[in-house]
């Protein structure tokens, strides 16, 4: 036996049957809504186990996202980081749409069409969930509402329009702040309206049971595909993993795989401008225990409990108050290690692997990136397996304006 081993029953045990992972978990729901996402819950339980289903998303893998994305070995920036350290990335900038967020979207959307739903509906921030779920429903031919806060929208004009012409119906949240809180809010609304006919898509390992399973299930695609794909190509395991956290969705999926290996497992957390509560999103690092969005787990709460802090990263995609109770359990009971990278760490990271591999990536993928250099250069590690969660078209106009074309950060 070896502290391993204990894990082997691991994905079957977790979490029970209210959801829980540990005391983290469950649903915390209006009443109006527990049918609802009762239903949703055994229709899962019952649908994920039917080979039809099972092989319509693997033809739909394969076919449509290009799956399985490679396993690539960075050659170039492991010599530059000079400790002898090899980088490996997990491509999933190169599944269709440029991201992870396909993988479970496509796997919500196979479930409402076995549900014989005809709608889609989700919240949706800087607008990566919502350009996905939109693919997704456009594929299924379903109808597709995303819930959007006003100022988003103008933000994000590029992503409304990608929805739009994908065929969704983008409806903006005109009360409050008119940002993602509001659009949580009015999608919830509409989804009450509407949800003998539709379905929630929940846009990452968070929310009431059971999104957090069923995502975390969808995006293990991601860690079988490239514990194989790494053993061909080295013969071995890798010593470490490393993913970005912000709901925790593609960190999840490359983890759960190596969970009963003998392998280290990093989670890197947006630690943004500092460590002051307001500077950063590092959940899970600076986070207490407590309940909002309808589940428990560690969050950024420090005036009311359940009231999310403000929190920033120049990554919009991990800039959220909680963490995945899944998380937040693997945290307490030490499985996983989790560290958090600046902004200003993920953009040199960026600029390295741009300049040095020709892969540009997106900023959320940048923080992982920038966490694996980091062990890197403690020298302890032979090889760290980072997921490359996606690609960093998006982020372009961001980066040049904030930080030019990477000159001053490249300077050794
Ligand atoms: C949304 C997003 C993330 C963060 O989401 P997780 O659920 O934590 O994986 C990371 N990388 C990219 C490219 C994203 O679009």
């Amino acid at each position: 036996m070896n502290k391993y081993s204990e894990f082997q029953n691991y994905l079957k045990e977790y979490p029970n049957a209210q959801g829980r992972f540990g005391q983290y978990g469950g649903a915390y729901l209006p009443p109006e809504l527990c049918e609802a996402f009762d239903e949703i819950n055994r229709a899962y339980r019952l649908i994920c186990h039917s080979a039809k289903f099972i092989n319509e998303l693997r033809r739909i893998r394969k076919e449509f996202q290009g799956r399985p994305t490679p396993v690539y070995h960075c050659e170039r920036l492991s010599q530059k980081i000079g400790t002898g350290t090899q980088i490996y990335l997990k491509r999933e900038d190169l599944n269709h749409t440029g991201a992870h967020k396909l993988n479970h979207c496509m796997g919500e959307g196979l479930l409402a069409k076995f549900m014989g739903k005809r709608k889609l509906i989700a919240e949706t921030g800087a607008g990566q969930h919502g350009v996905a779920l939109a693919t997704a429903a456009a594929f299924f031919g379903l109808e597709c509402d995303i819930y959007m806060g006003e100022v988003d929208i103008k933000k994000q004009a590029p992503n409304v329009a990608r929805m739009r012409i994908l065929g969704a119906n983008v409806i903006p949240a005109t009360h409050g702040l008119k940002t993602l809180k509001e659009a949580v809010d009015a999608a919830f609304e509409g989804y009450m309206r509407e949800y003998k006919h539709s379905i929630y898509c929940i846009g990452s390992a968070v929310g009431p049971h059971p999104f957090p399973m069923m995502v975390r299930d969808f995006q293990l695609v991601v860690g079988i595909e490239a514990r194989e794909q790494f053993i061909d190509m080295t013969g071995m395991l890798p010593d470490a993993v490393c993913a970005c956290v912000g709901g925790g969705s593609n960190a999840i999926g490359l983890f759960l795989p190596f969970i009963d290996d003998p392998v280290e497992i990093h989670g890197i957390e947006p630690l943004g401008k500092g460590t002051n509560a307001g500077e950063h999103a590092a959940s899970i690092t600076y986070g207490t225990k407590g309940v909002m969005h309808g589940f428990e787990s560690l969050m950024l709460q420090s005036q009311k409990p359940g009231e999310p802090d403000p929190v920033y990263s120049n990554a919009s995609g991990l800039d959220y108050p909680s963490v995945g109770p899944e998380h937040a359990f693997l945290h307490d009971i030490g499985r996983i290690k989790y560290d958090a990278v600046t902004d200003e760490e993920a953009i040199r990271a960026f600029f390295m692997l741009s300049r040095y591999e020709g892969i540009i990536p997106a900023i959320e993928s940048s923080h992982a990136l920038a966490g694996a250099i980091k062990l890197a250069k403690e020298g302890n590690y032979g090889s760290i397996l980072v997921n490359l969660s996606g690609r960093g078209d998006k982020d372009l106009e961001y980066v040049i304006e904030k930080y030019g074309y990477g000159d001053e950060f490249l300077k050794e």
